[in-house]
C-alpha cells in the first residue's frame, strides 16, 4: 500500500510566517515519519492578491528550513500542475461531476453548491469528533467564472490523492463545507488534523503576520540557524512526551506522529527561540559559525562600516575572530558590535567601563608596564602572553587582573569580551601597543 500523501497548500499572498512554517513542517514530518509523500501545492487562484515575490519567498523559506517537497513546483510529480492557477481544466471537469449530480445552481451570476442539510462529522486526529451543520448553500464559482477556495481545495485534495489534511485550526470552520463537497463527489474523506493555534507572545489572541517575530525571513536575515528554528517550531503544538526540547531532526522524525499533537494552543516565545538558536550556534563548527557571520555581515551591506571592515579582513583573521566570539555571543546579530575593535581602530569606548577602571586609580602606570613587557613578548600563543604577564605581576607584587582590566579597555574599549590574551594575540603586537600608546597619550578620549 502506498504511504500517506500530505500537502502544504500555501496561498502566496504575503510573507511566509511562523504559522505557515509550522504547518509545512508538521506535514513534512508526517511524510518523513511514515515514508509518505509531501506535496507542495500553490493555492494561487486569487489572482489579485498573489505575487511572484511571495511565491519565491515560499520556495526559498521552505528550502532554507530544509523542508524538501517530493511533488510540486520544481519537483514535478504525477498529479500536476501544482499551481492552482494552472488547473482550470481540472476544475471544470470536477464541476461537471457536481452538475451531473444535481448539486449546483446559478444565482446572480454565481454558481452555488447545494448543501445536504445533514450535520457533518469528522473524526479529527487532533480535535477528536467535530460536528458541524452547514446551513447555507455556498458559492463555488464567482460571477467572473473563477473558482472559490473551498472548491479548488477539495478538488485538489481529491485529484492529488491526499490522504491526510494537516492544517491550522483556523480552517476547522471550513471543514464542514469541505466534507459536504467530498461527499457530493462521492469520494472518501481524508484524515483531518487541525493544528492548535499559535498564540502571540503575550496577551490573548493568535499570532498574526504583523506581530513582532512572525516572519520566517526575519530569522533568516538575522542569521538564525534553520535547524534551531525548525526544532523550535516542532514544539509549537507537538511534544515528544518527555521533557526533551532540543532534539536532532532524525529523532524528531522518528518520534513525530499525529497523536503527539496537542489540543491546547501553543504560545510563541521569542526568548525560547533565541535560546534554542544559541544552543545550536554553540555546537557549530567554527567554519560554519564564521560562514553564518559572513552571510550576516554581507546582508548588512557595504554602507555599514562594521560590515565593510569585517569583510575586508583576511578570511583567516575573520574566522579566528568569529571562533573566539562563538562561545561568547547569544546571536549572530550581536557580532558586528561585539567584534568591532578587531576590525578597526575606530571602535567605540564604553564610558561605564572607563569609569570603573579609573575609579580604581589611574591605570596609566600599569598600562605602560604592560606595554613594555609585551613589546618583547611572543605573540604566537595565549600561553606565552600569559606567562609574560604573570612574570610582570609577580615582579610588581600585583595581580594579573590589575593589568588585564585596563589592558582590555585600552585595546577593545570595553570590559567584556573574549579572553584578554586571545584579543592581544589576534590584534597582534603592533596594533596592541599602538592602542595602548594612544590611550596613554589621551586617556580622556576614551
Ligand atoms: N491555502 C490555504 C491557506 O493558505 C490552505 C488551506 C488548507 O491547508 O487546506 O491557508
Amino acid at each position: 500500500m502506498p504511504g500517506p500523501r500530505v500537502r502544504f497548500a500555501p496561498s502566496p499572498t504575503g510573507f511566509f510566517h511562523i504559522g505557515s512554517a509550522r504547518t509545512a513542517l508538521f506535514n513534512w514530518l508526517y511524510a518523513r515519519h511514515t515514508g509518505g509523500t509531501f506535496v507542495l501545492r500553490i493555492e494561487d487562484t486569487d489572482q489579485a492578491r498573489n505575487s511572484d515575490e511571495f511565491l519565491n519567498v515560499i520556495y526559498d523559506s521552505l528550502r532554507w528550513l530544509g523542508l524538501d517537497w517530493d511533488e510540486g513546483p520544481h519537483a514535478g510529480g504525477d498529479f500536476g500542475p501544482y499551481r492552482q492557477s494552472e488547473r482550470a481544466g481540472i476544475y471544470r471537469e470536477y464541476l461537471e461531476r457536481l452538475k451531473a449530480a444535481g448539486r449546483t445552481y446559478e444565482k446572480d451570476g454565481a454558481l452555488f453548491f447545494r448543501i445536504s442539510g445533514e450535520p457533518q462529522v469528522i473524526d479529527d486526529a487532533v480535535r477528536g469528533r467535530v460536528e458541524r451543520l452547514e446551513e447555507k448553500d455556498f458559492v463555488i464559482f464567482r460571477s467572473d467564472g473563477s473558482p472559490v477556495f473551498h472548491f479548488v481545495n477539495v478538488v485538489d485534495d481529491i485529484a492529488m490523492r491526499i490522504t491526510h489534511v494537516i492544517r491550522g485550526e483556523d480552517h476547522l470552520s471550513n471543514t464542514s463545507k469541505h466534507v459536504e463537497l467530498f461527499k457530493a463527489f462521492g469520494e472518501p474523506l481524508p484524515t483531518f488534523a487541525h493544528l492548535p493555534l499559535i498564540l502571540k507572545q503575550s496577551g490573548p489572541g493568535k499570532m498574526s503576520k504583523r506581530d513582532q517575530g512572525a516572519l520566517v525571513e526575519e530569522y533568516r536575515r538575522r542569521a538564525y540557524l534553520p535547524e534551531a528554528l525548525v526544532n523550535f517550531l516542532c514544539l509549537l503544538g507537538w511534544s515528544p512526551k518527555d521533557d526533551r526540547e532540543k532534539m536532532p531532526m532524525a529523532e524528531i522524525i522518528r518520534l513525530f506522529d499525529l497523536p503527539g499533537i496537542n489540543q491546547s494552543n501553543a504560545r510563541f516565545d521569542d526568548k525560547k527561540l533565541a535560546h534554542m538558536n544559541m544552543v545550536y550556534l554553540l555546537e557549530q563548527a567554527p567554519e560554519r559559525f564564521a560562514a553564518l557571520a559572513r552571510g550576516f555581515f554581507t546582508g548588512l551591506g557595504p554602507a555599514d562600516p562594521a560590515a565593510a571592515d569585517a569583510l575586508a579582513a583576511s578570511p583567516d583573521y575573520f574566522l579566528a575572530v568569529m571562533a573566539l566570539s562563538q562561545p561568547k555571543v547569544k546571536a549572530i546579530e550581536e557580532l558586528p558590535a561585539y567584534t568591532r575593535y578587531f576590525f578597526t581602530e575606530d571602535y567605540p569606548v564604553d564610558p561605564k567601563a572607563r569609569e570603573t577602571i579609573f575609579a580604581k586609580g589611574d591605570p596609566r602606570t600599569r598600562l605602560a608596564e604592560l606595554a613594555a613587557a609585551f613589546s618583547t613578548a611572543d605573540f604566537s600563543s595565549d600561553a606565552t602572553l600569559e606567562q609574560v604577564l604573570r612574570d610582570l605581576a609577580a615582579a610588581k607584587a600585583l595581580k594579573i587582573a590589575d593589568y588585564i582590566h585596563p589592558g582590555r579597555l585600552a585595546v577593545s574599549g570595553t570590559s567584556v569580551g573574549p579572553s584578554f590574551f586571545s584579543i592581544y594575540r589576534l590584534i597582534g603586537r603592533d596594533k596592541a601597543l599602538r592602542r595602548i600608546e594612544r590611550f596613554l597619550g589621551a586617556p580622556d578620549r576614551l
